[in-house]
């Protein structure tokens, strides 16, 4: 094969915005995507909104987003962890975020309309990830990108401070079935685009010990890595922590991979919420705002076996958020203890001092329980009485390559690979190496797959 310009590995938001920048500078691009076609997009399919830099109020969003607000957010959110210069170029160039998507053909949802809640810092895209990956494909296609699927790219061969070539393994079902077609290609510049680690168990389990068994991936299988560790073996240099995972809270039934955003339990503030042993470990109503449903997702994962269970009774199910699958229903709890496997004497202990201790506080806010209940919280008495099964859902890891200002790979010393570039999750712990911002990674994937591509075209001219 005739080597590509640029070679952009991965076919998410970030490689998708990679490809398309790439091509309108002029440049010759092939992208590789690993997944068949039908699964292409990773985790960016998942996704729903996006968080962007604006002065004023519009059709997507009410007020204004200034850039010290935003800075201040993500200076809280991350505890004064993300880089400085790489967190004002995001936040700068958020701004043409929506602008640069319409341009591309993907629809955004218009303030107010449908169920989405209504933000000053986030809009929504119209249909969803999936919707914005089937429109990026098609203007990528539009503009002349080869685009293979089923394409892996695997190791990345360095000399000095330049890639010198790139394997790809294609699964060629045509004219092999079966079997895989290897090659190594030397494009001028190459925008790694391929995601995090965490589909790939093996890593999980080396960097997160066996409580990782307990976890559901709630995103793409595709995240396996190998091209994050191999140039880390390399010499690459790496941010974040690997031992450090986004998790939410998922219903313990959702499917092991890809189960998407609908998988997700938020109704904590209604009930009470025990481990298998019918223990409260945790303050149910000290977190009402959106994200709490990822602080239970790290409660979660030290819980034993990395389950527990929300216990609701009829008025706390029926002002709970819409849940995928229907919960374990019983008329008394005795009979969820049964349905649960929870050992039914301790959780009816539990349940009897929760309920005593709703009763002797009249105003309902922090009645004296260890550990204590915060917020509004009511005798749960009604039945039926409702649970859901939950876990840890794991989202991304807050590992990946260190880029510089022109999303270059850095090698150890710091010094920057000049045709090797990186855009999305891969770099994200760069601005984001521990806590989160709704909307961030998509930002993230979209400003920095910009940027990688603009610039590993203008080195595929040079
Ligand atoms: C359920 C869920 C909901 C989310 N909701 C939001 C949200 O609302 N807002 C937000 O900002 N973020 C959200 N996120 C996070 C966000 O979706 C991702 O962080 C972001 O989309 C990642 O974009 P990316 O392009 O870096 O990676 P991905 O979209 O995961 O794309 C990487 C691609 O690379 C491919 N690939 C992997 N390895 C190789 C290889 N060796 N060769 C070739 N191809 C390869 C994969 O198949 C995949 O298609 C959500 C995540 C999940 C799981």
């Amino acid at each position: 094969m005739k080597a590509p310009g640029v070679l952009v590995v991965g076919g998410g938001i970030a490689g998708l915005c990679a490809a398309i920048s790439a091509r309108r500078a002029g440049a010759r691009v092939l992208l590789v995507e690993s997944a068949p076609r039908w699964r292409r997009g990773g985790n960016s399919r998942h996704a729903r909104n996006f968080r962007f830099c604006h002065d004023r109020p519009s059709a997507l969003v009410a007020g204004s987003y200034p850039a010290d607000v935003f800075a201040d957010d993500l200076a809280r959110a991350t505890a004064g962890g993300a880089d400085a210069a790489l967190s004002r170029l995001l936040i700068e160039r958020s701004r043409a975020a929506p602008q640069w998507l319409r341009d591309a053909g993907v629809a955004l949802q218009a303030l107010g309309r449908g169920r989405l809640p209504v933000s000053s810092k986030t809009a929504f895209l119209l249909g969803g990830g999936q919707a914005m990956v089937n429109a990026l494909y098609a203007c990528a296609e539009g503009l002349g990108v080869e685009i293979r699927y089923g394409c892996a790219a695997g190791q990345a061969r360095l000399s000095g401070n330049r890639l010198v070539g790139i394997d790809l393994r294609s699964a060629c079902q045509a004219t092999h079935p079966g079997q895989q077609l290897a090659e190594t290609v030397a494009p001028d510049a190459v925008v790694l685009a391929c995601g995090g680690a965490q589909g790939n168990a093996h890593w999980l389990r080396q960097h997160c010990g066996e409580r990782v068994e307990g976890f559901i991936n709630r995103g793409t299988p595709d995240a396996r890595g190998d091209i994050l560790i191999e140039l880390l073996a390399a010499g690459a240099q790496a941010v974040g922590d690997p031992g450090r995972l986004y998790l939410v809270a998922v219903d313990a039934r959702s499917p092991a991979e890809d189960g998407g955003i609908v998988t997700r339990i938020r109704g904590m503030p209604l009930g009470l919420v025990v481990d298998r042993e019918g223990r409260r470990r945790h303050d149910e109503g000290a977190d009402q705002g959106s994200t709490r449903y990822a602080l239970w997702g790290q409660r979660l994962a030290d819980y034993p076996g990395q389950i527990g269970y929300l216990l609701l009774d009829a008025k706390g199910l029926n002002a709970a958020p819409a849940a995928l699958y229907p919960p374990l229903i019983a008329p008394d709890v005795q009979g969820l203890a049964r349905q649960t496997g929870i050992n039914a004497d301790a959780l009816e202990s539990t349940w009897l001092a929760y309920n005593a201790a709703m009763r002797a506080c009249p105003s309902l806010h922090s009645p004296p329980l260890d550990p204590p209940r915060t917020g509004p919280a009511a005798v749960l008495e009604t039945p039926p009485f409702a649970a859901y099964p939950m876990r840890p859902g794991l989202t991304f890891s807050y590992h990946g390559l260190a880029v510089d200002a022109r999303a270059r790979v850095r090698l150890a010393s710091g010094e920057p690979i000049g045709n090797l570039f990186a855009a999305g999750t891969l770099m994200a712990p760069n601005l984001c190496p521990q806590g989160y911002l709704s909307g961030l990674m998509l930002t993230i994937g979209l400003v920095f797959g910009c940027l990688a591509g603009e610039e590993a075209a203008h080195v595929a001219r040079a």
